[in-house]
Protein backbone atom coordinates (compact mmCIF):
# COMPACT_ATOMS: atom_id res chain seq x y z
CA UNK A 1 0.00 0.00 0.00
CA UNK A 2 1.39 3.40 -0.64
CA UNK A 3 0.46 6.29 1.41
CA UNK A 4 -1.88 8.80 -0.30
CA UNK A 5 -2.40 10.84 2.57
CA UNK A 6 0.71 13.39 1.94
CA UNK A 7 0.97 15.51 4.84
CA UNK A 8 -0.25 19.13 3.88
CA UNK A 9 2.30 21.63 2.73
CA UNK A 10 1.77 24.41 5.31
CA UNK A 11 3.64 27.26 3.11
CA UNK A 12 0.92 29.78 3.84
CA UNK A 13 1.32 31.74 6.48
CA UNK A 14 -1.23 32.82 9.24
CA UNK A 15 -2.32 36.19 8.48
CA UNK A 16 -1.09 37.71 12.14
CA UNK A 17 2.03 36.75 11.35
CA UNK A 18 3.35 39.76 9.32
CA UNK A 19 1.11 42.25 10.53
CA UNK A 20 0.41 45.56 8.95
CA UNK A 21 -1.21 49.52 9.47
CA UNK A 22 -5.20 48.73 10.05
CA UNK A 23 -6.29 52.10 8.93
CA UNK A 24 -6.73 53.51 5.13
CA UNK A 25 -5.12 55.81 3.13
CA UNK A 26 -6.00 58.88 2.05
CA UNK A 27 -7.05 56.86 -1.11
CA UNK A 28 -8.93 54.41 1.04
CA UNK A 29 -6.34 51.86 0.56
CA UNK A 30 -5.16 49.70 3.75
CA UNK A 31 -2.05 51.25 5.13
CA UNK A 32 1.09 49.46 4.66
CA UNK A 33 3.13 50.39 6.93
CA UNK A 34 4.19 48.10 10.09
CA UNK A 35 2.46 49.10 13.45
CA UNK A 36 3.84 50.36 16.20
CA UNK A 37 4.72 47.37 19.02
CA UNK A 38 1.78 46.81 21.12
CA UNK A 39 -0.39 48.90 18.49
CA UNK A 40 -2.59 48.01 15.69
CA UNK A 41 -1.72 51.51 13.97
CA UNK A 42 1.55 52.80 12.30
CA UNK A 43 3.23 56.37 13.75
CA UNK A 44 1.27 58.47 11.18
CA UNK A 45 -1.91 56.46 12.71
CA UNK A 46 -2.07 55.42 16.05
CA UNK A 47 -4.52 57.80 17.63
CA UNK A 48 -2.39 57.79 20.66
CA UNK A 49 0.16 59.57 18.83
CA UNK A 50 -1.64 62.38 17.72
CA UNK A 51 0.12 65.15 19.90
CA UNK A 52 3.82 63.60 18.50
CA UNK A 53 2.66 63.93 15.04
CA UNK A 54 1.70 67.23 15.24
CA UNK A 55 5.16 68.25 16.74
CA UNK A 56 7.01 65.91 13.83
CA UNK A 57 4.79 67.68 11.28
CA UNK A 58 5.97 71.53 12.71
CA UNK A 59 9.19 70.34 12.81
CA UNK A 60 9.15 68.95 9.56
CA UNK A 61 7.46 72.27 8.34
CA UNK A 62 10.02 74.43 10.17
CA UNK A 63 12.75 72.68 8.72
CA UNK A 64 11.10 72.71 4.95
CA UNK A 65 11.00 76.67 5.42
CA UNK A 66 14.94 76.68 6.96
CA UNK A 67 13.86 77.85 10.02
CA UNK A 68 15.37 75.85 13.29
CA UNK A 69 12.67 75.58 15.69
CA UNK A 70 15.68 74.86 18.30
CA UNK A 71 17.56 78.29 17.58
CA UNK A 72 17.57 81.00 20.31
CA UNK A 73 15.29 83.96 18.90
CA UNK A 74 17.60 86.85 19.04
CA UNK A 75 16.78 89.69 20.71
CA UNK A 76 14.86 92.74 19.07
CA UNK A 77 15.11 96.32 20.14
CA UNK A 78 13.09 98.72 18.80
CA UNK A 79 13.76 102.16 20.84
CA UNK A 80 15.31 103.93 18.82
CA UNK A 81 16.11 104.97 14.70
CA UNK A 82 18.87 102.50 14.56
CA UNK A 83 17.29 99.95 16.35
CA UNK A 84 14.69 100.02 13.31
CA UNK A 85 16.40 100.31 10.55
CA UNK A 86 18.71 97.14 11.86
CA UNK A 87 16.03 95.20 12.21
CA UNK A 88 14.45 96.72 8.67
CA UNK A 89 18.24 95.31 7.27
CA UNK A 90 17.90 91.67 8.81
CA UNK A 91 14.78 91.59 7.16
CA UNK A 92 15.88 92.64 3.93
CA UNK A 93 18.66 89.94 4.21
CA UNK A 94 16.57 87.33 4.77
CA UNK A 95 14.92 88.45 1.81
CA UNK A 96 17.46 88.00 -0.05
CA UNK A 97 18.28 84.42 0.87
CA UNK A 98 14.82 83.59 -0.89
CA UNK A 99 14.77 82.84 -4.89
CA UNK A 100 13.95 85.95 -6.63
CA UNK A 101 10.07 85.89 -6.83
CA UNK A 102 7.13 88.46 -6.73
CA UNK A 103 6.51 87.92 -3.12
CA UNK A 104 10.40 88.60 -2.35
CA UNK A 105 9.92 92.12 -4.59
CA UNK A 106 6.98 93.18 -2.76
CA UNK A 107 8.33 92.49 0.05
CA UNK A 108 11.66 94.43 -0.21
CA UNK A 109 10.34 96.91 -1.60
CA UNK A 110 7.80 97.09 1.63
CA UNK A 111 10.71 97.26 3.41
CA UNK A 112 12.50 99.88 1.72
CA UNK A 113 9.15 101.96 1.55
CA UNK A 114 9.30 101.85 5.71
CA UNK A 115 12.67 102.55 5.80
CA UNK A 116 12.27 105.65 3.78
CA UNK A 117 9.45 106.52 5.98
CA UNK A 118 11.89 106.15 9.32
CA UNK A 119 14.97 108.05 7.46
CA UNK A 120 12.32 111.10 6.37
CA UNK A 121 10.80 111.04 10.25
CA UNK A 122 14.48 110.89 11.43
CA UNK A 123 15.63 113.77 9.04
CA UNK A 124 12.22 116.30 9.81
CA UNK A 125 13.37 116.05 13.57
CA UNK A 126 16.81 116.87 12.77
CA UNK A 127 16.04 120.31 11.28
CA UNK A 128 13.28 120.65 13.31
CA UNK A 129 15.88 120.82 15.88
CA UNK A 130 18.31 122.34 13.97
CA UNK A 131 15.30 125.23 13.82
CA UNK A 132 15.39 125.52 17.46
CA UNK A 133 18.82 125.80 18.18
CA UNK A 134 18.73 128.46 15.69
CA UNK A 135 16.34 130.39 17.52
CA UNK A 136 17.44 129.72 21.04
CA UNK A 137 20.83 131.72 19.19
CA UNK A 138 18.69 134.64 18.41
CA UNK A 139 17.53 134.62 21.69
CA UNK A 140 21.01 135.61 23.03
CA UNK A 141 21.80 138.50 24.34
CA UNK A 142 25.47 139.56 22.93
CA UNK A 143 27.15 138.64 26.26
CA UNK A 144 25.74 135.10 25.92
CA UNK A 145 26.88 134.86 22.33
CA UNK A 146 30.30 135.94 22.65
CA UNK A 147 30.83 133.70 25.96
CA UNK A 148 29.72 130.85 23.29
CA UNK A 149 31.62 131.60 21.06
CA UNK A 150 34.61 131.41 23.20
CA UNK A 151 33.80 128.30 24.75
CA UNK A 152 34.13 127.00 21.46
CA UNK A 153 37.27 128.55 20.54
CA UNK A 154 38.39 127.00 23.56
CA UNK A 155 37.01 123.56 22.34
CA UNK A 156 38.37 123.64 19.10
CA UNK A 157 41.97 124.78 20.72
CA UNK A 158 42.03 122.00 22.94
CA UNK A 159 41.13 119.44 20.13
CA UNK A 160 44.13 120.77 18.53
CA UNK A 161 46.35 120.72 21.01
CA UNK A 162 45.55 117.13 21.66
CA UNK A 163 45.88 116.51 17.60
CA UNK A 164 49.27 117.92 17.74
CA UNK A 165 50.39 116.26 20.95
ZN1 LIG B 1 -0.76 53.38 9.02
Amino acid sequence: MTARNAPETTTERAPTEVRSCLALTANDRPCRAPPLQGSDFCFWHDPNRASERTAARKRGGYRARGLDPEAPVPEVHLSNVIDVLDLLKTAAQDCLRHRPSLARARALAHIANTAAKVLESQELRDRVEDLENRTAVQAMSDDELLRAAQDILGRLGEGDHEAAA
